[in-house]
């Protein structure tokens, strides 16, 4: 696996030497803060230059207009500047003016600019634009059967941005029923064919209820592990090569500590903490900084396992 990613010659986390960066409460240092905060201005700037050059007809959020909307979006949220929040409007408008017509999911089709813009619509008060964007991504759904049931362009990923608008919101602005509805149909679908592998992770993470359905298909996933503790990118596949969010551990963990936390099962946590494990060993990914298949994404994974740590009381 050593060619897709720099190897990794650090020690495993020793705390006496992470005095510059945490405090005894384990929250940033100030310098280390100031140094972040540097930093993210610094990229902000290097981003907008090369946006300059980028696809103008791009509306996705996953390497589109409506994903440097929601990273404004989140840079709102995390420092409550009204600027950032403008600057989102600006992009998500851009989006919103090349829509796709063709896939309905988050990252990949309409449903994301939709759902990232009723949000930022809602935060600047318009919520006649926010009702607007929530009635088109509701008429989203009415996609043909052939839709395939995953993240990137199937049925988990218009799922997704439904959830996503209901959790910014905070408030049911997407009926329950409605989407109750959407995940019946996945689950009875996952129950027939067993096929929706990349679909998994996400349905984990949406279904509470239903988990005497879906532990099956959890467990199915579980047993396609490999000796190294990696997940192979499709069912069939035996080659232990990727190590993304889009293919392989980074991505299975956050099904599976969801599975901890539904189901309380130890293993689940277990092989979590192995994902964990996996992403650290396999070292920086050296194609690019994104969350699918860059630095960014793996060390994303680390996240969902030091919480369900913290909820154990481990940490
Ligand atoms: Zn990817």
């Amino acid at each position: 696996m050593a060619q897709r990613a720099l190897p990794n010659p650090y020690a495993d986390y020793d705390k006496s030497l992470a005095t510059s960066y945490f405090d005894a409460a384990g929250r940033l240092t100030p310098e280390f803060s100031q140094r972040l905060n540097n930093k993210i201005r610094e990229l902000l700037q290097q981003m907008e230059r090369g946006l300059k050059s980028a696809d103008p007809h791009d509306c996705t959020a996953y390497t589109g207009w409506a994903g440097i909307a929601l990273l404004y979006l989140h840079l709102y949220d995390v420092y409550g500047d009204p600027a950032y929040l403008q600057v989102a409007h600006e992009y998500v408008k851009k989006s919103l003016s090349c829509l796709t017509r063709r896939s309905i999911t988050f990252l990949c089709g309409d449903a994301g600019p939709l759902a990232v813009a009723a949000v930022i619509y809602h935060k600047l008060q318009n919520q006649k634009q926010a009702a607007d964007c929530i009635t088109r991504l509701l008429h989203l759904h009415k996609a043909d059967p052939r839709v395939p049931d995953e993240l990137l362009y199937g049925r988990m990923g218009y799922l997704s941005a439904l959830i996503f608008v209901n959790q910014h919101l905070k408030e049911e602005k997407i009926p329950q029923s409605h989407i109750q509805q959407l995940v019946l149909g996945q689950v009875e679908i996952s129950a027939r064919y067993k096929e929706l592998y990349t679909g998994l992770p996400g349905l984990g993470v949406s279904q509470v209820k239903l988990h005497n359905t879906v532990k099956p298909s959890v467990d199915y996933v579980c047993q396609l592990k490999f000796p190294s503790g990696n997940y192979p990118p499709c069912i069939g596949d035996t080659r232990d090569l990727l190590v993304h969010w889009c293919h392989g551990a980074p991505g299975v963990i956050y099904m599976l500590v969801q599975a901890y936390k539904v189901f309380g099962e130890q293993q689940y946590l277990n092989d979590a903490l192995q994902c964990a494990e996996v992403i650290w060993k396999h070292g920086l990914l050296k194609k690019g900084y994104g969350l699918c298949h860059g630095t960014a994404g793996n060390a994303y994974g680390f996240l969902p396992s030091l919480r369900s740590l913290a909820l154990q009381g481990v940490m």
